[in-house]
């Protein structure tokens, strides 16, 4: 019989849009020889649907209809399934083999959803709870960069009440720790959404703002001028990392719209130096083993026309369209659209009965 994997999208961060996008990618590529696709779609609000198409919600801006099941999963590790929350039945028993969470940001990239999945004691594609967590976190992210000797770029972190309270402090501090240009970012999310890119001190309060519209905790770096390289890496105990990819972003910085609407560069492989892309591939590996990142990852360097390089962030469930730049990096490494779906299933089940 044919393995079921069900794909689950959407959800409640700034990057429901993406998440929708990135699975149709996703269903599309599975090989449907060899798998069964069963799918849940996460509502804005947090509700979950059985048997959504996220082509149709995409268009249809996430219109749930009056035949669409709301459902539940169980968590009852001998008999893990969805079930309907009311009155409803399903099209099947609710059962699968293996979940494949294509959600981006919070509630999908940080491990809280992966914390459910481990109760309900289900595989799944990807990094745990902790791997997650880390990799959300920009403030703690960061932090465990910094154990790891990896180059990073000076920043500060502060609370929303602070933000509130005593906006004068932060100025200061930023004054004389940092110089503008600075990256005022949310801690937790995603897409660039809620990061603004700040030259001077008179935007820097609207810019804290709009952060800590997102988040309780803000991050705000040291702004450094230099091209954007991205890697790949794909494995559990022993990742390996990609070919590095550049970005050329069509706006001042790669925000919501350059990576989304408006058409950015990708270019595989980037020229670099060979010393450099050596350096890149084995930061990237710690950046992953650091966050202790399983399954996949994407890292995200600047690197300065002097070669010299920062580790920016990991993500944990990076952008999966098939123009993104993971799947992208991989086929230029010699791995396929399908067939990287392939590995990742294997790995997220490989990682279950290692820890079962
Ligand atoms: P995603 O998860 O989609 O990759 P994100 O929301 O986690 O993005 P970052 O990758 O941290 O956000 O930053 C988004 C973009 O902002 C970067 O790709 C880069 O263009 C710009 N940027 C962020 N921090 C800096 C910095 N310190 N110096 C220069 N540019 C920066
Ligand atoms: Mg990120
Ligand atoms: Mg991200
Ligand atoms: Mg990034």
């Amino acid at each position: 019989p044919k393995m079921k994997v069900l794909v689950i999208f959407g959800g409640e961060s700034g990057e429901h849009e993406v998440s929708l996008v990135s699975a149709a990618s996703v269903i599309q590529a599975l090989d449907k020889e060899k798998y069964e696709i069963l799918t849940v779609g996460i509502t804005k609000k947090g509700q979950w649907y059985w048997g959504i198409d996220p082509q149709t919600w995409k268009l249809n801006n996430g219109t749930v209809s009056s035949h669409d099941v709301q459902v539940t999963l169980v968590t009852d590790p001998a008999n893990p399934r969805f079930i309907p929350v009311s009155g409803n039945t399903l099209p099947g028993d609710g059962k699968f083999d293996l979940i494949f969470p294509v959600l981006h940001g919070p509630k999908g990239e940080d491990g809280t959803i992966q914390g459910l999945f481990e109760i309900a004691g289900v595989p799944y594609v990807g990094s745990g709870v902790l791997g997650g967590a880390l990799g959300m976190d920009k403030d703690r992210m960061k932090a465990v960069f910094a154990q790891a000797g990896l180059p990073i770029v000076p920043h500060i972190t502060v609370l929303k009440n602070q933000i509130d309270n005593d906006p004068d402090s932060i100025r200061t501090k930023v004054m004389t720790e940092l110089s503008f240009p600075v990256f005022v970012k949310p801690a937790n999310l995603g897409s660039s959404v809620g990061i603004t890119k700040v030259s001077r001190e008179s935007d820097l309060g609207q810019a804290l703002k709009l952060a800590a519209a997102y988040d309780d905790k803000v991050v705000i770096e040291q702004g450094v001028k230099a091209r954007e390289i991205e890697l790949a890496v794909l494995g559990n105990e022993t990742p390996q990392a990609t070919v590095p990819g550049e970005i050329i972003p069509c706006k001042e910085f790669y925000d919501y719209e350059a990576k989304y609407i408006d058409d950015s560069k990708l270019i595989i492989p980037a020229q670099l130096n060979k010393k450099t892309v050596n350096k890149l591939q084995e930061y990237a590996v710690t950046v992953f083993q650091a966050v202790d990142a399983s399954g996949l990852g994407r890292v995200d360097f600047f690197v300065t026309d002097t070669e010299e390089i920062f580790v920016n962030e990991i993500n944990t469930l990076p952008g999966f369209t098939n123009i993104s730049m993971y799947p992208k990096l991989w086929e230029a490494t010699g791995v396929s659209y399908p067939e990287l779906l392939n590995r990742l299933i294997r790995l997220g089940l490989e990682r279950f009965h290692r820890l079962n």
